[in-house]
């Protein structure tokens, strides 16, 4: 069985102590890999303190040299990466390799707008107490920045977090998500290899409560976390003193209005409610449709969820694999009891072998039980006719969360009145809510977080304005 080792002060360490990772399918340990406690990371974020002073003063086309290497280093690996990530996250081979692709994009992403960090001039002659001054504005790193991550996407959202902020020149102690930390290993292992300086990139796998350190420690600049809203706010309330980006969950909502192509919209809304067992923050949960294609819509529906292929996600031809324990698909499996105790059906699915929980559609819910209010994050949907358009909507933004939203419509004053009536971070016309391409803004509203993704957006949260203004004589 491998073993791997943490990333500390630019050495790969056998520090702390060595812990089973399990293949979320079968529950089979596949690799054994060193865990840090609080002590080390106390130790990383020193390490990481040091390694500022040289990193704020490396040139970008050199930081950019790097980000570029490891990007093209990781499409060389592309095939070994995608095989950790479907033994490690249960992730099914064919979606795995979609993530690689997406991390050599986000790091590529990173290479790039390393170069492009520009600032802005001010017009300082506004009034006659700023003549003869002269006002500019430099983005400037912030030193430490501690990045947690989940672990669903255990290599492109640790890009999202390594490329802005070394990009943007900051040091990072990255804590991935306890079951997912091999990626990210081998990820700090192509930094090494490209020349990342010591300490710049610090990876520490460890057990949820010891992140918390990235949180408390003052010499921590900023936190960047990625995971459950619950974590999230509560890491916030510790890092008060802090930055603190926060990317969550949510329940996403799409409404399939009568205008709309019915054939690719279900194909569309299947796919991004079961795929890898609907464990994305921006799979679709809630389903709106309009009254005279309901029975057509769910039907197309039910179909496609009874022809995926479940099974290890190893395996080639597998579709979707398990979830990521079976205590979390013993849960989904109580929410659906729970939800059909008060009411609702199961239309398709509804059933749990292991860890494996089977692609399911509720209908008849309200929208106080757990399956609509809280985030499901499994393959499990709830669909819902309407009537008009504007309940639709008012549907889909009665939510305690606001990542996205999808709209199938072809009528430009119903987009509209959508884009201006749904509060989310964004909303995706035409297609379902969990399309994400990795440069754009990305992030949420409400309890699903408070910040953007999408390497420049995320540069900006990375960084801190400094004004400087010169005084000239006459
Ligand atoms: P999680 O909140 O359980 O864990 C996320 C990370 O936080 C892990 O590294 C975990 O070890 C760590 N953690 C847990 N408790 C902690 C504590 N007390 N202090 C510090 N760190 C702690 O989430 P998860 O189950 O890994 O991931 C699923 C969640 O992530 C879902 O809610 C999903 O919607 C969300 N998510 C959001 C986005 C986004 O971009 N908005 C992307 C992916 C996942």
């Amino acid at each position: 069985m491998k073993t791997y080792q943490m990333f500390l002060n630019g050495q790969f360490s056998k520090r702390g102590v060595l812990r089973d990772i399990v293949q979320p399918y079968n529950n089979k340990p596949f690799a054994k890999v060193y865990f840090g406690e609080e002590d080390i990371i106390s130790e990383a974020i020193d390490g990481a303190e040091k390694a500022f002073q040289k990193m704020k003063s490396t040139p970008a086309h050199v930081i950019s040299d790097i980000l570029r290497k490891v990007s093209e280093k990781l499409k060389e690996r592309s095939e070994e990466f995608a095989n950790i990530l479907a033994l490690e996250a249960g992730k099914p081979i064919k979606t795995a390799r979609g993530e690689v692709g997406r991390a050599v994009h986000t790091l590529m992403l990173g290479a790039e707008e390393c170069l492009r960090i520009t600032g802005e001039v001010i017009p300082m002659d506004q009034k006659p107490y700023g003549e003869d001054r002269f006002g500019m504005v430099k983005r400037f790193p912030l030193g430490v920045v501690g990045a947690i991550t989940p672990f669903n996407f255990p290599l492109n959202l640790v890009a999202h977090k390594l490329a802005p902020a070394l990009a943007a020149k900051n040091t990072v102690v990255l804590k991935p998500a306890s079951q997912t930390p091999i990626s990210s290993l081998m990820l700090a292992e192509l930094f090494m290899e490209a020349g990342l300086s010591a300490g710049a990139l610090q990876v520490i796998p460890a057990k949820g409560s010891a992140g918390e350190v990235l949180a408390r420690d003052p010499k921590v600049k900023m936190l960047t976390f990625t995971g459950s809203p619950v974590v999230g706010w509560h890491l916030k309330k510790l890092a008060f003193r802090k930055k603190v980006a926060l990317e969550l969950g949510g329940n996403a909502g799409v409404i399939v209005h009568e205008d709309t192509d019915i054939d690719p919209a279900v194909e569309a809304i299947a796919n991004a409610a079961f795929l890898y067992s609907g464990q994305s923050c921006i799979s679709v949960q809630r389903v709106f449709i309009h009254q005279s294609i309901y029975r057509k819509v769910v039907d197309g529906l039910a179909k496609k969820a009874e022809s995926y292929k479940l099974g290890d996600p190893i395996e080639e031809n597998t579709d979707i694999g398990s979830m990521i324990s079976e205590d979390e698909a013993k849960r989904v499996e109580s929410w659906v009891e729970e939800a059909v105790n008060e009411g609702a059906k199961v239309l398709t699915g509804g059933k749990r072998e292991g860890s494996i929980y089977y692609p399911t559609i509720i209908g008849n819910t309200k929208a106080e039980m757990k399956v609509n209010c809280l985030e499901v994050f499994a393959p499990v949907i709830t669909v819902t006719p309407y009537l008009d358009f504007e309940t639709a909507v008012k549907a889909v933004d009665n939510s305690k969360y606001g990542l996205q939203a999808g709209v199938f419509t072809k009528d430009i004053n119903r987009i509209r009145y959508a884009f201006e009536n749904i509060e989310v971070g964004g909303i995706i016309i035409g297609d379902v809510p969990t399309y994400r391409i990795d440069h754009m803004p990305y992030g949420g509203v409400k309890e699903s977080g408070n910040a953007r993704e999408g390497v420049r957006y995320a540069i900006e949260e990375m960084t801190e304005p400094r004004l400087m203004v010169m005084k000239f004589s006459k």
